[in-house]
């Protein structure tokens, strides 16, 4: 297929539907590591499309969803305290801190600037060398190279006002806390189609033999997504589990190999805490030594005390396919995206977001 439309060809989905309900014999709990897999499955309807024998979990990979609420808060200090430009992705100004979110940092006066690119914020302290602007560069392996080559050229550049807020994390170690809880019930996973655009598949293998559940790499496209989960029932009907690639036209086994290195001239792998979870081992990525002039943390000497995530949002078990989003006690009442409790109600990539914008569940919930 060429065009993107051909991805969204009913005729097509419709005959992958057909498939997967002629090669489903037993129950099948598959989960979407990807946030955007999730919007997709639940705007396009496919959840309720799928045999009953096929549940569709929702996993971690919403990068707004896992910033933890300390690292909000480092945001929310460096825009208040010191004064500095807080460059960030959008969705991430909504989410709630402990205190404030960035939003409401900035109607208190700070200066938050919502930007596409780290690139933008490295422009930014070129014009304004009087200030200091910090980056807050969150997000999985996706938007890694981007924020390590915003460093790279600021440093070449001479930008000595530049830092970034660096909170990356990592999908592979993801998927083995979820396979590790021991209220998991994930029989194979669709992993996330642009992750492996730069990362590859080779992180996979590993875990396929250890787990022994299959790992299908799959875009975003209804037919993508479809086939993704075809291909995953028939190796779980064969008593198969080995990495596939549904997501070949963009994804090539070795990943982008110039992005990797552009990755790891600045970051290396570290521990990292993810909201409504424990901290995970090797589970990120934080700014080497060689380049801790740009990182935010040691500039400005941040020491925040760890606050505690919100009692009342059940993130975690919602990030783990524990629970889905309409059994959350909040969801859709006092949780709202106009009103959020917890960042999986805010962000594009959010379930608790999909479910309210497509599912229909929350006039049901409101009414
Ligand atoms: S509905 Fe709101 S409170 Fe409940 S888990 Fe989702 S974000 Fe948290």
């Amino acid at each position: 297929m060429k065009y993107l439309s051909e991805y969204r060809s009913p005729e097509l989905a419709e005959a992958l539907l057909k498939e997967i309900r002629q090669s489903v014999t037993k129950d099948w709990n598959i989960m979407e590591v990807c946030g955007g897999q999730t919007h997709s499955l639940v705007k396009n309807g496919i959840l309720n499309m799928l045999p009953q024998n096929i549940q569709m979990i929702h996993g971690p990979g919403c990068p707004v969803c896992v910033t933890p609420v300390s690292l909000i808060d480092k945001a929310v200090h460096l825009a208040m305290d010191h004064d500095v430009i807080l460059c960030s992705y959008g969705d991430m100004i909504r989410v709630p801190g402990s205190g404030m979110s960035l939003l409401e940092a900035k109607a208190r006066g700070a200066d938050v600037r919502i930007l596409y690119s780290p690139l933008e914020a490295v422009k930014i302290a070129k014009e304004n060398p009087g200030k200091e602007v910090v980056f807050f560069a969150v997000g999985f392996e996706t938007t890694a190279p981007a924020n390590a080559l915003s460093v790279i050229h600021a440093k070449r550049e001479r930008v000595k006002n530049y830092s970034i807020l660096a909170s990356h994390v990592l999908v592979p170690p993801a998927i083995e806390e979820v396979m590790n809880d021991e209220l998991s019930n994930v029989n194979g996973f669709l992993g996330a189609g642009h992750v492996c655009a730069i990362m590859g598949i080779y992180e996979y293998y590993p875990l396929v033999e250890k787990y022994k559940v299959p790992i299908v790499i799959t875009g975003f496209e209804p037919v993508d997504l479809l086939e993704g989960i075809l291909m995953t029932v028939k190796q779980l009907e064969a008593g198969e589990a080995k990495v596939e690639n549904q997501y070949a036209r963009i994804v090539k086994e070795e990943g982008n190999t110039k992005a990797q290195q552009t990755i790891y001239e600045v970051f290396e792998v570290t521990d990292r805490l993810w909201r409504g979870m424990e901290v995970i081992p090797m589970s990120g990525y934080k700014v080497k030594a060689a380049y801790r002039d740009f990182d935010a943390e040691k500039k400005f000497n941040i020491h925040i005390e760890e606050a505690p995530e919100n009692p009342e949002c059940i993130a975690g078990e919602i990030m783990k396919g524990i629970k889905k989003p309409f059994e959350c006690q909040h969801f859709g009442k006092k949780c709202k995206p106009v009103s959020p409790l917890g960042a999986p109600m805010v962000s594009n990539e959010g379930a608790c977001a999909a479910y309210y914008h497509y599912s229909g569940i929350a006039e049901q919930v409101e009414a």
